[in-house]
């Protein structure tokens, strides 16, 4: 499986925890918003974590762009080359 749609799985199944904790948040009781916080905060330390291009081991998610000479960071869906050295992410390692 290549690393963009390990990346694709990963966000999904995220996103879906994510919505169905604050789902029972609304439901069932106000302690299920704690869980969604954790949850979103344990997605972002892992998708830093494991989803990395395999050649310069930068972050996949992990975009730079200049506005007005700053460079701001910002986490963007899953590219089909890495955003660093432009390898091709949609190929089986
Ligand atoms: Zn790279």
């Amino acid at each position: 499986m290549s690393i963009r749609k390990k990346s694709i799985l990963f966000l999904s199944v995220g996103v879906i925890n994510i919505f169905g904790l604050l789902v029972a948040a609304l439901a069932i009781h106000e302690a299920f918003l704690f869980l969604a916080l954790v949850a979103l905060f344990v997605l972002g330390i892992c998708q830093r974590s494991f989803l990395k291009c395999p050649s310069c081991r930068h972050p996949i998610l992990k975009r730079t762009v200049v506005f007005f000479g700053e460079p701001f960071t910002y986490w963007g869906l899953p590219p089909q080359q890495c955003p660093h050295c432009g390898e091709d992410l949609r190929q089986d390692r």
